[in-house]
């Protein structure tokens, strides 16, 4: 790989960690970084946590202050949508005309949440979805007592949207179209937990419910009818309804894409002088392709795509873990649930803490830990060093965790 200029597109968590990376390499070479958002690059967990709660300020979500950009010689460019790769002339072409070159190119573009169509009612006002600070800012509006909020989709955004509403006061009913909510991510007994723990907390979560329309009146969402024909007033709607790799970019000049930026295990794409890291990519993991959204995986890939630019070749393997709050509940998880096909629960030392334990085929691969940072430690730890915990120890609430790791 030349050391001429590298040109990353998408200023967002991989994007700088990326640039970071390298230059802590004492890499030298001229780093151009084009960002669609008019910010500079930011943390984005926040933003349906503590900043959507006003908890945090903006300040504190940057990653870094104008002056490391000056002293770290990145030429950071805002508002900088990129419309076009040209691979043969080695040039990507902004959504204002300019034009610039690179040596190497870095796609770390991420992902666009999915959102509803108009002819159900995705265009009223009041109808949000959260991925920027923009989208963060224009919901915030909204968190006031008594206002009747939607939630639709039953992921992590779409539950700590809900947390934070009812912090506000504001009458909040989640739907969630399959049987259960955080179906694609977690098991049936940490979507058990969490459901508890909503409810508690004053939240409707209507499961089997999806939504047929939303229903407005001058333009402005007023209404929405669930799947089974119930009709419920509502003030504001948030869609948590998933994302998508922002891969178009990549497939429109050729790049082998779906569901994604496919890449290697150096994180490189189909053309070796283009690499991609982040949300916005597929990568390999133990023998499967799989798409990780998470801060961990945006920077530790981005990372290792580093040392590849410095001429190391050496490959990514992602250790996942992410985590998620929620009231006063902290969920972290290790590892990654793909094919679990058995689950353990182990109650915490603390009331309120648990823990669930996956295994897939016999092979322990994560943990949820909820308020239960012991268990989270032990898990991680196990899956840093490839080993199975004592299930006799799992089974035993009463054993200390310490002996999982004897
Ligand atoms: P991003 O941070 O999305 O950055 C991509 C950037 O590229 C964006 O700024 C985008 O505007 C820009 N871009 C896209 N296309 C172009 C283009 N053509 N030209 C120029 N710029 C472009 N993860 C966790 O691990 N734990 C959590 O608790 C957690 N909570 C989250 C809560 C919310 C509300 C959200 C939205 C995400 C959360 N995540 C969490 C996920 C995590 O934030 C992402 O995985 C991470 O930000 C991915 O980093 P990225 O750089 O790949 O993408």
């Amino acid at each position: 790989m030349s050391a001429g200029r590298l040109v990353i597109i998408g200023a967002g968590q991989a994007g700088l960690a990326l640039a970071a990376r390298l230059r802590a390499l004492n890499d030298t070479r001229p780093i151009t970084m084009l960002g669609a958002e008019d910010v500079a690059p930011y943390q984005r967990p926040p933003l349906s946590k503590k900043y959507l709660s006003g908890e945090l300020p903006f300040d504190r979500l940057l990653l870094r202050g104008p002056e490391w950009f000056v002293e770290n010689a990145i030429d950071l460019r805002l508002s900088a949508f990129v419309e076009e790769i040209d691979r043969d002339a080695c040039q990507v072409t902004l959504q204002d005309g300019t034009s610039l070159d690179y040596d190497a190119l870095v796609l770390a573009t991420g992902a666009t949440p999915r959102t509803l169509p108009a002819e159900i009612g995705g265009d009223l006002a009041g109808v949000y979805v959260m991925r920027a600070k923009r989208d963060a800012d224009r919901m915030a509006a909204e968190m006031k007592e008594g206002r009747r909020l939607l939630v639709i989709g039953g992921g992590y955004i779409g539950l700590e949207a809900a947390a934070v509403a009812r912090t506000f006061g504001l009458d909040v009913t989640l739907i969630e179209m399959t049987d259960r909510i955080l179906k694609r991510v977690a098991c049936a007994d940490t979507a058990a937990i969490l459901r508890d723990i909503h409810k508690g907390h004053g939240v409707t979560i209507l499961e089997n419910t999806g939504l047929k329309r939303l229903i407005g009146k001058d333009g402005r969402v007023t209404a929405a009818e669930l799947s089974d024909g119930t009709v419920i007033d509502v003030d504001a709607v948030i869609v948590g309804i998933g994302v998508t790799a922002n891969d178009e970019l990549a497939g429109a000049c050729g790049l082998d894409v779906g569901n994604g930026i496919l890449v290697d295990e150096f994180t490189r794409t189909s053309d070796p002088r283009i690499l991609a890291v982040g949300d916005c990519t597929s990568l390999p993991w133990q023998g499967e392709r799989v798409r990780l959204e998470s801060v961990q995986n945006a920077i530790d890939q981005a990372e290792a795509a580093a040392v590849v630019l410095s001429g190391q070749e050496i490959p990514y393997q992602a250790k996942p873990w992410f985590w998620s709050d929620q009231y006063d509940v902290k969920l972290q998880i290790a590892g990654f649930n793909l094919g679990f096909d058995e689950t353990v629960v182990r109650p915490g030392a603390r009331p309120g803490s648990v823990s669930v334990w996956y295994f897939r085929q016999n092979r322990f691969v994560a943990v949820d830990a909820i308020n239960d940072a012991k268990a989270y430690a032990a898990g991680k730890r196990l899956l840093d060093q490839g080993r199975q915990p004592n299930r006799a120890v799992l089974a035993d609430p009463d054993a200390d965790l310490k002996l999982l790791l004897a």
